[in-house]
């Protein structure tokens, strides 16, 4: 990991950016898929604006954060006048769910029935309504985000009685353990429920998740080098 981080952080943005498409779409390449089937993340959360502005002018358009609060000191000056795509990826509070549908295009952490109800009710208040992804607790561990995959059935039915626009299914594998076995189970319960999008896949292992049909891949350190 640390050699891996610290070539991250020697190479421009922009060459890194080349190199993370061209192994994502070798990695589609290999299964039969077209790079176009995947959208790239920039995960820039903890990132200044002066370190996201290089990435945003090699042309990376989607960019992920984890924190409401963050998110909204950094992108309103940073998105102005572009066509950029923002993403929430990290667990969010149900009384920061009108700033979330405020700012956000997508939302990938729909976890609990008191934040559907949260945000149905932003949702309709502000009259826009960012696709959602069901985040799944795919590895069952205790403290992590996401539903217990025995409640997905009925969350999924919920969000979807709330008006919700629930596109897919997002997971983060168990650390330190070989994670195809669950991207492939995070594609088959989107298949169950006829969902088409996929969040999954990080630095680490995003090539083996869009091997595994990843929609959307979150790739932060290898884009910017280590977390500060
Ligand atoms: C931080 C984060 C990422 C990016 O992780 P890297 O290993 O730095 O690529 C992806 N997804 C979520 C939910 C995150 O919080």
């Amino acid at each position: 990991m640390s050699d891996f981080d610290s070539a991250a952080a020697a190479r421009p943005p922009s060459a890194l950016l080349t190199d993370i498409r061209a192994r994502i779409a070798h990695a589609a390449s290999l299964a039969g898929r077209k790079a176009g089937e995947v959208e790239l993340i920039a995960i820039s959360k903890t990132r200044s604006a002066e370190e996201i502005a290089p990435l945003i002018g090699a042309g990376q358009a989607s960019f992920g954060e984890n924190r409401v609060q963050e998110a909204e000191g950094k992108w309103p000056a940073l998105r102005e006048g572009r066509a950029l795509r923002l993403h929430l990826v990290g667990q969010l509070q149900s009384n920061k769910a009108k700033e979330a549908v405020a700012l956000f295009d997508l939302i990938h952490s729909i976890d609990r029935p008191s934040l559907i109800d949260a945000l149905a009710r932003a949702m309709d208040g502000a009259g826009r309504r960012p696709d959602c992804f069901v985040q799944v607790n795919i590895g069952e561990e205790a403290q992590k985000g996401g539903c217990a995959i025995d409640d997905l059935p009925a969350l999924l039915a919920q969000a979807r009685d709330a008006g919700l626009p629930v596109i897919g299914l997002m997971a983060v594998p168990p650390a330190e353990t070989e994670p195809a076995p669950y991207f492939a189970l995070l594609a088959k319960l989107a298949r169950r429920h006829g969902l088409a999008g996929l969040s999954m896949g990080m630095s680490s292992d995003f090539e083996t998740a869009v091997m595994l049909g990843a929609t959307h891949v979150r790739v932060g350190t290898a884009l910017f080098g280590e977390r500060h």
